[in-house]
């Protein structure tokens, strides 16, 4: 099969026909399906600015599948495979050049509710999108997970892979510390158990690895009572230094004294719907009056982003008192208050709603040149007056979000690279375009900023990191470099698996 196979991989090069899909497939004896006629789909990805074509799109049925394919791809001589979850990379981090992707997503959708020690979990697919698990174990059992992203039509595989942030990870760390257990394909096509206390380096390299170590196709995510309803706030700075002090304050006090959800963005002070004041209001009812802004302010402006839980059950006066408590030492700008009640679940989500105008509008489907950095709190200042006040005074089409996380939350024994320090931040430059400037201006951009942080000596990590050359993975890996390389070796020691993100070459075989 793996003559026939490498005889296929020469065949596509040369135009092959349908036919030698389906005799591929067959030769794989899958429970699922090879389609090629999707290899389009795979060969793009959110980001919009890569486009490369695999050989076939796999759509497995089971882990059995996945397996089968990964042992394959490792005996031929130069193929590789990279798992596909939503396709929500920027830089083709889910892409194989002329190698197989493996569509997360056709795994079966399986949910199951487990208790360990006692505390409930659910047992679910790599490629379940989160919105889905949301939807189950609220109205099963009215549970959820703790920890989340912005947006949730990504699959569990795909975010354990990076890290998976949002405004509760302050409090319960990201996504890769509320998972106890995983089922991961390697690169060797073993299907491998693991957790803390068994395969232990395998289940730390693969939260956050990078797709490099194996493919998840099971995880056991930590869940906890649902609340019903989010008292949702945006409270508006001038100043960066008083932005920063309150949210620091509120992901630094005890929890019962705090918000259960702390983002922030900065904003451009003009009347632009997109990045300017009315990006802020919550409710299409209320109005972001600039005269209630002090003569001082400049052309960028903060914005804190809280929400505080509660139950149908609570006396609306008893989240009044709470809130209004936690609001009482902040320094924002008195009559900038924006609230809304919602429940639990528009809340989360609250970007798919994004998603539906930016799809009416044509600008979902428009290259996302996005940037994503973790940068230490002891530089934020100084990040904040060279590449909000200056390189992005214009704004960047869409959130530039800005927020405190502490370290602690986040187990270094994951493949997660974070600056030094208790309290950095996330920043993401999250870029609409439209036709000007074009994508390539708005990615050099994104090169000045990366070079101002490195020329300046700030401490910061890329977040979805993107890197073309080994020179400069290694810079991101720092000392943690070699322990990256080790589990490549151990797991993966064909660098067969997702090559879209450029840190192993495939080694060839004989
Ligand atoms: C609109 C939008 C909002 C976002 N919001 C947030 C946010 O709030 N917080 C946040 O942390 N991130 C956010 N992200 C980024 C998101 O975490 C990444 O895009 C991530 O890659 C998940 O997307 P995906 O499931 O589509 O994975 P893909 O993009 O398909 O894959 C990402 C990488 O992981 C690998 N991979 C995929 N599935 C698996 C698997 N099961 N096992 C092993 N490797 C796998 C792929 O090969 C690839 O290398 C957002 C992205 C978008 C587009």
């Amino acid at each position: 099969m793996i003559t026939y196979l490498d005889h296929f991989v020469r065949k596509t090069d040369s135009n092959s026909k349908d036919d030698d899909v389906s005799t591929l497939c067959k030769a794989l004896d899958l429970q699922g399906s090879i389609d090629s006629g999707a290899t389009d789909v795979a060969s793009k990805d959110f980001g919009g600015m890569n486009y490369i074509k695999p050989l076939a799109f796999i759509r497995p049925a089971s882990t059995d599948d996945v397996a089968k394919v990964v042992r394959v791809v490792a005996r031929t001589s130069n193929l590789t495979v990279a798992a596909r979850g939503n396709g929500h990379s920027i830089n083709g981090q889910a892409m194989a050049d002329r190698g197989l992707i493996i569509d997360m997503r056709s795994l079966e959708n399986h949910f199951h509710l487990i208790r360990i020690n006692g505390l409930p979990y659910a047992d679910v697919s790599g490629g379940a999108l989160w919105e889905d698990l949301l939807k189950w174990s609220v109205s099963k059992f009215g549970l959820a997970p703790r920890s989340w992203t912005d947006y949730l039509s990504l699959t569990v595989g795909g975010t354990l892979s990076n890290a998976g942030v949002s405004g509760q990870a302050f409090r319960y760390g990201p996504q890769t510390s509320n998972v106890t257990e995983l089922e991961v394909v390697t690169g060797k096509g073993e299907t491998l158990i693991c957790s803390e206390f068994e395969n232990s380096e395998l289940f730390f390299g693969a939260l956050g690895g990078l797709g490099q170590f194996g493919i998840i196709t099971r995880a056991s995510v930590l869940l906890q009572p649902a609340p019903d309803m989010v008292r949702w706030i945006r409270l508006v700075y001038t100043e960066f230094e008083d932005f920063t002090r309150d949210a620091e304050f509120l992901v630094s006090i005890k929890e019962s004294d705090s918000f259960d959800y702390v983002e922030g963005f900065a904003f451009i002070n003009s009347d632009s719907p997109m990045t300017g004041r009315p990006s802020v209001p919550l409710d299409p009812n209320q109005d972001f009056d600039p005269i209630h802004l002090p003569p001082t302010a400049s052309s960028i402006l903060y914005c804190l982003e809280l929400a505080l839980h509660y139950r149908n059950t609570d006396h609306p006066s008893t989240v009044d008192t709470g809130v209004n408590r936690l609001l009482a030492g902040l320094g924002f700008v008195k009559l900038l208050k924006f609230e809304v009640d919602v429940s639990y679940e528009e809340f989360l989500l609250r970007v798919k709603r994004a998603e539906e105008h930016a799809k009416a509008n044509g600008i979902w489907d428009a290259p996302h040149p996005w940037l994503n950095l973790f940068v230490s709190k002891l530089d934020i200042i100084d990040f904040d007056r060279m590449v909000f006040k200056k390189i992005l005074k214009e704004g960047v089409g869409g959130p530039m979000l800005v927020y405190p996380l502490l370290r602690s939350k986040w187990d270094n024994r994951t493949s997660v690279m974070l600056p030094e320090g208790e309290i950095f931040y996330l920043v993401a430059l999250l870029r609409f375009t439209r036709k000007e400037p074009s994508a390539e201006k708005l990615v050099a951009q994104n090169q000045e900023i990366i070079q101002y942080c490195i020329k300046k000596g700030i401490d910061f990590k890329l977040y979805l990191p993107h890197y073309r050359s080994q020179e400069d993975w290694k810079r991101h890996f720092g000392n943690q470099w070699s322990r990256f390389v080790e589990r490549k070796a151990r797991f993966d020691p064909m660098a067969i698996l997702a090559p879209g993100q450029k840190i192993f070459s495939r080694i060839p075989q004989p």
